[in-house]
């Protein structure tokens, strides 16, 4: 039997209850699976807490610790009482940064059930995965500040984007978009304003292009590309963006979906040279934390892209399938869709609905 070693993370807030739940969901998987595959997981109690005992967010040789596992489940990483950059930059970019996870993708689709807010627009209409660039472009970290305090203060970020960063990303989306059954790909730029990098972006779209000749591609500015996606989103398939771009662009799409509390998201390293992490698109909502009644859906469909990613695609399809049984229940819904469910109902009917299909 095959042995995956995960590394669970929850951090701070919702964090704390989500992954929990994906990684009871991902047990119940297994075991239903009649022993075809198993995982092994290891906690890891980094965020909020542990800075508050180390002045880290995480150890100093943590990444060395997750190496040798097949993949991490992530929850989230906020605390109102530590600045949000060295929230952010102490540990979820540490780790994407550190293994190098390019690409971060993005999948969009309206499930079963939810009550999505763009009234012309069914289930069929949406059905989107947006490509992130995870590792330069605008959140490069390039840039500093002079003068502090005096009039004459002045600060900088500058937009860093590689031809190796570019091509890499480039060439993950057009194929993405050729695994797609649309193969259609639209390239998110803002050229026409940001004349050097964003040119370059563009340059590149083409030079790539031309190895996926069966795929239909266009660019659009993000500007004209977030009034797209609410009046036409049935013109677009995959969709590539820069770090800021899709960073916007991918919250617009999670509300249009109906719930941030619904939406997964890949940190991938397609070249398997180091883990890839996996984690719901929501942060560590402090509103509601403690309480049971975080959405759970979002772990769970990052469960469906962890294991997309293992190679279990047959188990990928079952728990997808399950989870959107779950949400064609309205009595299963969260109070982020409205609903009355506990993240522990909704846990549990995913592990019902794994164990009912045997
Ligand atoms: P962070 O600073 O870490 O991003 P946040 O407090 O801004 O955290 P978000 O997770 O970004 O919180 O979400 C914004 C709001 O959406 C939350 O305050 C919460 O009310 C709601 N929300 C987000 N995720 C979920 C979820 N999984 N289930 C239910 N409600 C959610
Ligand atoms: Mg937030």
């Amino acid at each position: 039997m095959k042995t995956y070693r995960i590394a669970t993370i929850p951090g701070d807030g919702i964090g704390k209850e989500v992954i929990p739940a994906g990684q009871q969901v991902l047990e119940a998987l297994a075991t239903a699976s009649g022993g075809g595959f198993g995982f092994e997981f290891e906690n890891f109690g980094w965020g909020g807490d542990w800075y508050r005992a180390h002045g880290e967010m995480m150890p100093i040789d943590g990444l060395d610790a997750l190496r040798d596992k097949d993949a991490i489940l992530f929850g989230s990483a906020g605390d109102p009482d530590i600045p949000d950059h060295i929230t952010l930059w102490g540990l979820r970019l540490k780790i994407c940064q550190g293994f190098d996870q390019y690409a971060n993708v993005r999948p969009t689709r309206i499930l079963p059930g939810i009550d999505a807010p763009l009234k012309r627009c069914g289930p069929e209409d949406l059905n989107w995965v947006i490509v992130r660039e995870n590792s330069e472009g605008e959140y490069a970290g390039v840039g500093g500040r002079v003068h502090q305090g005096h009039a004459i203060e002045a600060a900088t970020d500058v937009s860093m984007m590689t031809r190796t960063g570019v091509e890499r990303i480039m060439r993950y989306a057009f194929k993405l978009a050729q695994s797609r059954p649309r193969k259609l790909l639209t390239v998110i730029t803002k050229s026409n304003a940001q004349r050097h990098a964003m040119v370059m972006w563009d340059e590149i779209a083409l030079q790539i292009s031309k190895e996926f000749p069966d795929v239909t591609w266009g660019k659009e500015l993000v500007d004209a590309a977030t009034a797209r996606m609410v009046n036409k989103p049935d013109t677009l398939d995959t969709i590539v963006a820069t770090n800021l771009h899709a960073d916007i662009l991918s919250d617009l799409a999670a509300a249009l979906a109906g719930s941030l509390g619904i939406a997964p998201t890949g940190n991938i390293d397609p070249e398997r040279r180091y883990p890839s992490m996996f984690e719901p698109i929501h942060g560590s909502a402090f509103d509601i934390m403690g309480k049971g009644l975080a959405n759970p859906v979002g772990t769970f469909w990052s469960c469906v892209m962890l294991l997309e990613h293992l190679g279990e695609q047959a188990a990928a399809g079952r728990l997808m399938a399950a989870i959107e049984r779950v949400t064609a229940d309205p009595a299963l819904h969260t109070g982020d869709l409205g609903g009355q469910a506990r993240t522990a109902d909704v846990t549990a009917a995913v592990c019902a609905q794994l164990r009912d299909e045997q």
